[in-house]
C-alpha cells in the first residue's frame, strides 16, 4: 500500500518530527493553515476514526494534548483547532487517520462560511432517535 504517512513512520519520507513514542508520531503539516500546524498520527495504518483501536486512540489523544500544550507555549496563538477529517466528503486527503492541531489568531482571516440548517416539524427528535437507536 502506498501511504505517505506510513513512509514518514518508517523514516522513508522526510518530515519535521515534533514527537514520537511507541504508538504515535507528530510532525509539522507541509502545507500549514498557520505556521506550526501539526499532525498527530498512529504508527499503524488505520484509515479513519472508526477504525482506530482504543489503545491507539488514547495514545493519539494524549499526544495531541502534549503537542497542543507545546504549540500554545511556544507560539502563543489566540486559540487552536483540533480537527479530524473522515472521508473525502469531509475533506480527508490522506487516508491514514490523523488529528490536525492548528494554531489560530484573531486576525488570521479564516472565515468558514457555514450554511447552518434549522430543525423543523419534530425533526430534532427524529434525528435524535435515529442516532440513539445505533448506540450499543
Ligand atoms: P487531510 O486533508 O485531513 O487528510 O489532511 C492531510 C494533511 O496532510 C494536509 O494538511 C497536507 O498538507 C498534509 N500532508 C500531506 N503530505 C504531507 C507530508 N509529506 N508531510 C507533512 N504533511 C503532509
Ligand atoms: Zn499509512
Amino acid at each position: 500500500m502506498n501511504c505517505i504517512f506510513c513512509d514518514i513512520v518508517n523514516h522513508k519520507a522526510n518530515a519535521e518530527i515534533l514527537f514520537e513514542n511507541e504508538k504515535i508520531i507528530s510532525f509539522l503539516d507541509i502545507n500549514p493553515m498557520n505556521y506550526g500546524h501539526a499532525l498527530v498520527i498512529p504508527k499503524q495504518h488505520f484509515e479513519n476514526f472508526l477504525q482506530v483501536p482504543d489503545e491507539y486512540l488514547q495514545a493519539m489523544v494524549n499526544g495531541t494534548r502534549i503537542i497542543s500544550q507545546a504549540v500554545n507555549k511556544s507560539l502563543k496563538p489566540d486559540g487552536f483547532n483540533i480537527v479530524a477529517n473522515n472521508g473525502r466528503a469531509a475533506g480527508q486527503s490522506v487516508f491514514h487517520f490523523h488529528f490536525h492541531i492548528i494554531p489560530r489568531f484573531h486576525d488570521d482571516g479564516f472565515k468558514i462560511k457555514l450554511n447552518l440548517k434549522k430543525y423543523q416539524n419534530g425533526n430534532l427528535k427524529l434525528f435524535g432517535e435515529k442516532i440513539r437507536s445505533e448506540i450499543k
